[in-house]
C-alpha cells in the first residue's frame, strides 16, 4: 500500500480495472476532492488481460489519471483480471484496504454488467466490506465496515432507473482529461493496438452522450447516475434548499 497517511478517508472507490472508476464516478470524485474530501481509489486488477496495453503501461496511465483527479492515493489489489469472483480468498485480499483507509463511504461497481469482472466486483466489494466488520477475521488490524456503499456503472445502466443522479457539470471536463490519460484504452488513432469495444470513436463519444443524458434528467449539463441497495436517508427535501431558485 502507498505510504500516504492512511486513516479515516471520506471515500474509497473500488473498480475492477484501471479506468472503471473514472468512467463510473470520476466526476463525483473530482467534485469531492475539490470540496477538500479525502478520496482513495482501489483497482482490484491491473487490467493485464486487456487487448491493448500491458500491466505496466496501465499502471502508469492509472497514476496519471489519479493525478488529474487529485485523489490522495491509488492502490492495486493485484487480483487476477478476467477471474474476479466473489470468493473468500478475494474478499480477504480487499479487507486490509478497507481496514487501513476506514472510509465513510465506498463507491463500487453496479451489477448486472456486460463485463463479468464488473458484476463480480459489485458483489466482492459489498461482501468484503461486510466481512471487514467482523473482528474474528484477523488481518492484524481493527475490524471496520464502511457505513454506506454507493454503486455506479462504467458503461451502460442495466439496473433500471437510478434513485439519484449527481450533478457533475463543473467536473465533467476534468473527468474527460483523466480518461485521456488512458492512452492505450480509449479512442486514439496514434495507438497501434487492435480495436476494442472501448477504443471505438463511438464509445468515446458515448461517454459525453451518457453524461449529457443523465444531466438532462436532473436539469443540469452533465450527470452521473448513482445506485444504492438500501434506502437513502434525507434530512432535507431536495427543492427546499435555502436560496433555491423559484
Ligand atoms: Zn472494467
Amino acid at each position: 500500500m502507498s505510504e500516504t497517511k492512511k486513516t479515516d478517508v471520506d471515500v474509497l472507490a473500488i473498480g475492477a480495472h484501471p479506468d472503471d472508476i473514472e468512467l463510473a464516478c470520476g466526476g463525483l470524485l473530482i467534485k469531492l476532492v475539490r470540496e477538500g474530501r479525502r478520496v482513495v481509489v482501489l483497482d482490484l486488477t491491473r487490467g493485464e488481460m486487456g487487448s491493448r496495453g500491458d500491466a505496466e503501461q496501465r499502471t502508469r496511465e492509472a497514476e496519471a489519471a489519479a493525478a488529474v483527479m487529485g485523489v490522495m492515493a491509488r492502490e492495486e489489489a493485484d487480483l487476477p483480471d478476467s477471474r474476479l469472483a466473489n470468493t473468500t480468498e478475494q474478499q480477504r485480499a480487499i479487507i486490509p484496504y478497507i481496514r487501513t483507509y476506514r472510509p465513510k463511504i465506498i463507491c463500487a461497481l453496479m451489477a448486472p454488467d456486460r463485463h463479468p469482472d464488473h458484476a463480480a466486483a459489485h458483489a466482492l466489494s459489498r461482501d468484503a466490506n461486510y466481512y471487514s466488520g467482523l473482528k474474528n477475521i484477523d488481518t492484524g488490524q481493527p475490524a471496520y465496515r464502511a457505513p454506506r456503499i454507493y454503486y455506479f456503472y462504467p458503461y451502460t445502466e442495466l439496473a433500471g432507473a437510478p434513485p439519484c443522479v449527481v450533478d457533475i457539470s463543473d467536473t465533467f471536463e476534468t473527468k474527460m482529461e483523466a480518461l485521456r490519460a488512458y492512452q492505450s484504452q480509449f479512442h486514439n488513432p496514434q495507438y497501434p493496438g487492435p480495436s476494442t469495444y472501448i477504443s471505438s470513436r463511438e464509445f468515446w463519444d458515448g461517454i459525453e452522450t451518457r453524461a449529457r443524458y443523465w444531466g438532462g434528467r436532473i436539469g443540469t449539463q452533465y450527470g452521473e447516475p448513482l445506485y444504492t441497495e438500501t434506502p437513502l436517508m434525507l434530512d432535507a427535501l431536495p427543492g427546499l434548499e435555502t436560496g433555491a431558485e423559484e
